[in-house]
């Protein structure tokens, strides 16, 4: 499993979650194995793979299912976010101004790992800020507990079952106490990363013996851009921009599966939002996103969002990142309104996903989510009938499609 997956069940900060949890549709989950036996096997495992006894004891002695945990595993978010509210939660006035003093603060330091590791400040503090709000919120739920619980559970077994062996192993090793916090889904430290993470990314830049993600600043932000450096983060380029299209722009253009360079962009009529050309650079994997619909603001992005996605899949994370960085550096907001659209529901979505595969397009698996199956069968759907195929779903594409079937 990527990494990826912990910001999906991440802390409070970017939780967003709006209205009432709909635990009806959530899959039925097995019942789970005996707890004594299962944890015998688990301890039986962990000093298998090089865990010491007395960790194991320590670690796991008297530990028990939480019942919360299992609760926000299956809370699911009835409303889908919009840019807009995302962005006004995740980007706030106040963010901005503490994030600008954390740049300034710390520039001596961030200037050393950006030499080291090529991740350019603006983008370590935007991390930073969406992650724990720059180090306050760092999760409170003990993580080997919350690991047991997801790892006893049958939903996502596996997953959690290598995630609880790898902070074992790091607590063994003496780089944090077996008390350890995080969130409820066991994401560690000023990043929130997941263990496996934590395990073959986190760095001991201040060279003390213990890579420590809460309290030494050099090992949080060294950590940050070893993993964005190693997941291909390129140090000489930003993450992209907003751009204006022009109004025959073929929105079916948009998505990250089309790639092009800046100079076929400017060709196809793209420019900044200032009016002026695409700036003369050599970039050849740019592509063109409408994370609101066509009648949204358009993005040109580049790898180093792809890289984003790499840490957090979600496009309004990796948007938020990018945008954040920005503001930072004293870049404005963007031009485009973001307006209040009405968010759809997942009933709404899984409808559309159910009448898309009826109608032969394949959405996949209704699940009430827009991945990128869904919009690639709304775009198919919408070139058949003529409509703007920028791959969005919104309340107009609904009545349209029910007037079909
Ligand atoms: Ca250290």
């Amino acid at each position: 499993m990527k990494p990826i997956y912990r910001k999906l069940f991440g802390t409070g900060v970017l939780a967003l979650v709006i209205g009432n949890s709909l635990p009806g549709m959530a899959k039925p989950v097995a019942p789970p194995p005996p707890f004594p036996t299962w944890l015998q096997a688990l301890m039986a495992e962990a000093e298998a793979r090089g865990v010491g006894k007395a960790t194991i004891e320590h670690a796991l002695r008297g530990v028990k299912p939480i019942p919360r945990v299992i609760e926000l595993d299956r809370r699911q978010p009835e409303f889908t976010l919009t840019l807009g509210s995302y962005f006004k939660k995740a980007i706030s006035a106040e963010r901005i101004v503490k994030g600008k003093k954390m740049l300034e603060r710390h520039a001596p330091l961030l200037r050393r790992v950006f030499e080291r590791y090529g991740v350019q400040p603006r983008f370590l503090v935007a991390f930073w800020g969406l992650e724990s709000n720059y180090g306050q919120y760092t999760g409170v739920f003990p993580v080997v507990g919350a690991l047991v619980t997801l790892a006893h559970d049958r939903r996502r077994a596996a997953f959690f079952r290598q995630q609880l062996l790898a902070v074992l192993q790091l607590i063994d090793k003496g780089h944090f106490p077996p008390a350890v916090k995080g969130s409820w889904a066991g994401a560690m430290g000023n990043h929130q990363f997941i263990p496996t993470t934590y395990r073959d990314f986190a760095v001991d830049f201040d060279r003390d013996g213990k890579r420590d993600l809460w309290n030494s600043l050099p090992d949080i932000f060294a950590s940050a851009a070893n993993y964005l450096s190693q997941s291909g983060w390129q140090k000489d380029r930003t993450w992209g921009r907003e751009v204006q299209l022009p109004r025959s722009f073929d929105v079916g253009l948009s998505g990250l599966e089309i790639q092009k360079s800046l100079a076929e962009w400017n060709i196809l009529g793209v420019r900044q939002v200032n009016g002026k050309p695409l700036p003369d650079v050599v970039v050849d994997d740019a592509s063109i996103l409408l994370p609101a619909g066509y009648r949204g603001p358009a993005f040109l992005v580049y790898k180093n969002y792809r890289t984003t996605m790499i840490w957090n899949r979600s496009h309004l994370y990796a948007l938020a990142v990018g945008h954040l960085s920005d503001r930072l550096v004293g870049k404005g907001k963007l031009r485009a309104e973001l307006g209040d659209i009405n968010p759809l529901s997942r009933h709404d979505i899984l409808d559309l996903q159910r009448r898309l595969n009826a109608l032969g397009f394949n959405a996949g698996k209704p699940d009430g989510r827009v991945g990128p199956m869904t919009s690639k069968a709304i775009k198919k759907y919408q070139r058949r009938h003529s409509l703007p195929a920028d791959g969005f779903p919104n309340s107009q594409l609904i009545e349209h499609i029910k007037k079909q079937s």
